[in-house]
């Protein structure tokens, strides 16, 4: 079963006559396509796609299987006309469509049209990966564990976050990667205690935790993965939250499993550090999938329904953010398998002192 005979069964689940894909990384996704300017719309024996004159040939080659239609720039005017008469229902990415495109879209479809919001459909297929999709981010995990060694033997102490990210990003590159798979963190001392830091043109200092959160592309492919390093002798306050974030990643770590509900697994973690006293130091969920996009379904949370299932790639990464005096974040990259998981991260967890 290809993956547009999937789109397919889940559109007539659905009641719908067809899905209008128009989100990039879903229509690669879907059809192969890796051009900026495409458009697919499939139901029950209908693949359609839809490019303009840059994309033809490539979508010759990348598409077959689909009747391939060539647009303007704006393509929807090529795409009404694969519509059939009658009644139709479609579908479309509710989660990917401004208001603005909604309205182009309305105004450019016939009445007969009846749009349906249907987001999440193909997500729901990325949250497992096929045991091909797996090799690249595999790989990319790998190469951004050996490109963080690189980067962090080169030494922090006296060098600006913004300086090492750069750094992370060019041996990324050099290494392989078609770039970063997100705009790296390195946040020091008390900008450790902001979860999303921006890199500061501010000199790491000595004796003091360093946050580095970062990953490689391959294929199209994110890894994600976050390490925290002691930069000398460290006060008590600091040395004690990262053994406490250290025991929660490692404990839920192990409890990654198909089956098991996605709450539950970041209960493991959250208890332990809220049994440290830190719990109101501890503000975001455990994880998240990660694949095409960095940031994908299923979500590990407190108020997820999810349940992880074999062939999801998820992160576990919880942390402490001591507001003025800094944070501990600890992020393995994994494969949930039949009867466990897989870490895909190799970077060693044990607190590291790097001058
Ligand atoms: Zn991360
Ligand atoms: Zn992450």
């Amino acid at each position: 079963m290809t993956r547009a005979d999937r789109v397919a069964a889940l559109v007539a689940e659905q009641e719908l006559d067809a899905l209008l894909i128009a989100h990039p990384v879903n229509v690669r996704y879907v059809t192969g396509f890796t051009g900026s300017n495409g458009l697919a719309l499939v139901g029950e024996g209908r693949r359609v796609f839809v490019t303009d004159f840059r994309y033809v040939e490539q979508a010759a080659d990348q598409v077959p299987g689909f009747d391939r239609l060539r647009g303007e720039r704006d393509l929807i005017d090529a795409l009404v006309a694969a519509i059939p008469e009658g009644q139709q229902r479609i579908g479309f990415d509710a989660a990917h469509v401004s208001v603005q495109e909604h309205g182009r879209l309305r105004a450019a479809l016939p009445d007969r049209v009846e749009l349906v919001p249907a987001a999440g459909l193909i997500e729901r297929l990325r949250a497992v990966k096929e045991a091909h999709e797996l090799e690249p981010i595999r790989a990319a995990a790998a190469l951004a564990d050996a490109v963080l060694g690189t980067v962090v033997e080169r030494g922090l102490v006296g060098r600006s976050e913004r300086a090492v990210a750069i750094d992370l990003e060019h041996e990324l590159r050099l290494a392989g990667a078609e770039g970063p798979s997100f705009s790296s963190i390195v946040a020091s001392a008390e900008h450790g205690a902001l979860p999303h830091a921006e890199p500061r043109d501010v000199a790491i200092p000595a004796g003091t935790l360093v946050t580095i959160d970062m990953g490689a592309r391959v294929d199209g492919y994110c890894s994600d993965c976050t390490r925290t390093f002691a930069t000398g002798p460290l006060r008590a306050e600091l040395a004690s939250a990262y053994a406490v974030v250290l025991d929660a990643q490692q404990t839920a770590l192990a409890a990654v499993a198909a089956g098991r509900s996605a709450r539950e697994t970041d209960a493991i973690a959250r208890d332990i550090i809220a049994a440290a006293g830190h719990g109101e130091h501890y503000g975001h969920g455990l994880g998240h999938g990660v694949g095409l996009d960095i940031h994908e379904a299923p979500t590990l949370g407190q108020r997820s329904d999810d349940t992880l299932a074999a062939g999801n790639v998820v992160t576990i990464e919880p942390g402490i953010y001591l507001p003025g005096v800094g944070g501990v974040r600890i992020e393995d990259l994994v494969v949930v398998t039949a009867d466990g998981h897989q870490v895909l991260s190799g970077f060693a967890k044990s607190l590291l002192t790097v001058g």
